[in-house]
């Protein structure tokens, strides 16, 4: 039952504590390279990828992330997988290339549209997600999808690595967690 790291630069950390903690798994906050070395999973929470991009690079915790993503898993809501793909849409933030997949930023708008939607399809039917400036991605083979709204991929998995557009975190369903959980 070893820790989960959280990516704890910018950003939703708490609430994916809070949901480890309601699986019973403990949870461990990741600042550098070294704190990547014990856990058994990294959590790349919501924020904003810009400055998520620039703190990663500051910090050197672009490529340890990356070389951390070949032995274990990654998953990343909504700006954490933004910096998960292979292609931001956004010079300004740089790709870690762990989902081969092409994002557009806030393709749902502005904070003021964020929504609540009831999920379609796959592993994650009827979850209520919550959507906060979320970014529309391209998902064809290698991604499977997980789950959809309105016809348009918003969860993927990629070997043992998962991104989802929408924030699993807040609210009371732990399905996405769990599924990830059991990846590792
Ligand atoms: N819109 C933000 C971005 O592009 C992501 C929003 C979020 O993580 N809730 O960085």
């Amino acid at each position: 039952n070893s820790a989960i790291g959280i990516l704890a630069l910018q950003g939703n950390v708490p609430a994916h504590a809070r949901m480890l903690a309601r699986l019973g798994r403990p949870a461990r906050p990741v600042h550098r390279p070294a704190d990547l070395e014990d856990i058994a999973g990294l959590i790349l929470p919501g924020g904003e990828s810009t400055t998520l991009s620039q703190l990663l690079q500051g910090n050197d915790l672009d490529q340890a992330i990356i070389d951390f993503a070949r032995h274990r898993p990654l998953l990343g809501t909504c700006a954490g997988l933004i910096l998960m793909s292979s292609d931001t849409g956004d010079a300004r933030v740089a790709p870690l290339g762990l989902l081969e997949t092409q994002i557009t930023r806030n393709h749902y708008g502005r904070q003021r549209e964020s929504f609540i939607a009831t999920l379609e399809g796959g592993s994650f039917a009827g979850l209520r997600a919550a959507f906060i400036r979320a970014p529309a991605l391209r998902a064809r083979a290698p991604l499977e999808v997980l789950a959809t709204h309105r016809g348009l991929p918003v969860a993927v998995r990629q070997g043992r690595h998962v991104g989802c557009a929408f924030h699993p975190e807040l609210g009371q369903d732990t399905r996405v967690h769990e599924y990830w959980l059991d990846l590792a």
